[in-house]
């Protein structure tokens, strides 16, 4: 069995992450407002696009074209506000991972983000300990788990995800894939199953729940 991961608001809280983050920014003098102002034209940049994303690159551009902050220190202390990203995994997500495996599951993150950022963040979590691969980038998901399933002899496979679009691309292109909506009450996205999701769960420990009752 394969078992394909989202990172973000899946096994990751990316809200408590953000928040953090942002107390960095603060260190480095970057204010609130301006804190707020940048990501919200970032966000509304890409809000144009079919996904939503955030850009942490384009961010940094945005506040160091608006003050007198320095890039270079920005970086510096979020490169070290990284190392602690392993701390932000909700309390189901390991465990899922590592119970999951002791059956004999095959898992794979598969996550979306345009900037290098998201595979650090990834990267620094340490999640690929519990994982057989890590797919992070600017990536159609669909087309990613396609390429891995013609590599791959088993016969079933599950999708665990809270963005509705990214469920979509991954069924059409691989409907023999089961999907799991996601809906975490601490997720940032409050996307609704449609006809592309076969189950919805409220978190991890729920999702192994389905897989093993429909799997066994
Ligand atoms: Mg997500």
């Amino acid at each position: 069995m394969n078992i394909f991961l989202d990172f973000d608001d899946t096994l990751f809280h990316t809200a408590h992450f953000r928040e953090d983050m942002k107390k960095v920014f603060k260190d480095c003098g970057v204010n609130e407002e301006l804190f707020q102002s940048t990501y919200e034209s970032v966000k509304k940049t890409f809000a144009s696009g079919k996904i939503r994303t955030y850009d942490f690159d384009q961010h940094i551009r945005e506040i160091v074209k608006r003050s007198s902050v320095k890039e270079e220190s920005i970086r510096e202390r979020v490169d070290i506000f990284l190392q602690n990203a392993g701390e932000y995994f909700f309390d189901d997500a390991i465990d899922f991972c590592v119970s999951m495996r002791s059956v004999g599951a095959s898992i794979y993150i598969v996550s979306y983000g345009t900037s290098n950022f998201q595979k650090k963040k990834v990267m620094a979590s340490g999640i690929g300990k519990y994982v057989e691969g890590l797919c992070v980038g600017d990536i159609d998901k669909g087309k990613e788990i396609q390429n891995i399933l013609s590599l791959s002899d088993e016969v079933i496979s599950w999708f665990v995800e809270d963005r509705i679009e990214h469920i979509q691309s991954v069924k059409e292109k691989n409907p023999s894939v089961q999907t799991i909506l996601l809906k975490r009450t601490e997720g940032r996205y409050e996307d609704d199953m449609n006809i592309f999701c076969d189950f919805e769960a409220h978190d991890m420990e729920e999702a192994k729940e389905i897989i093993m009752s429909i799997t066994k």
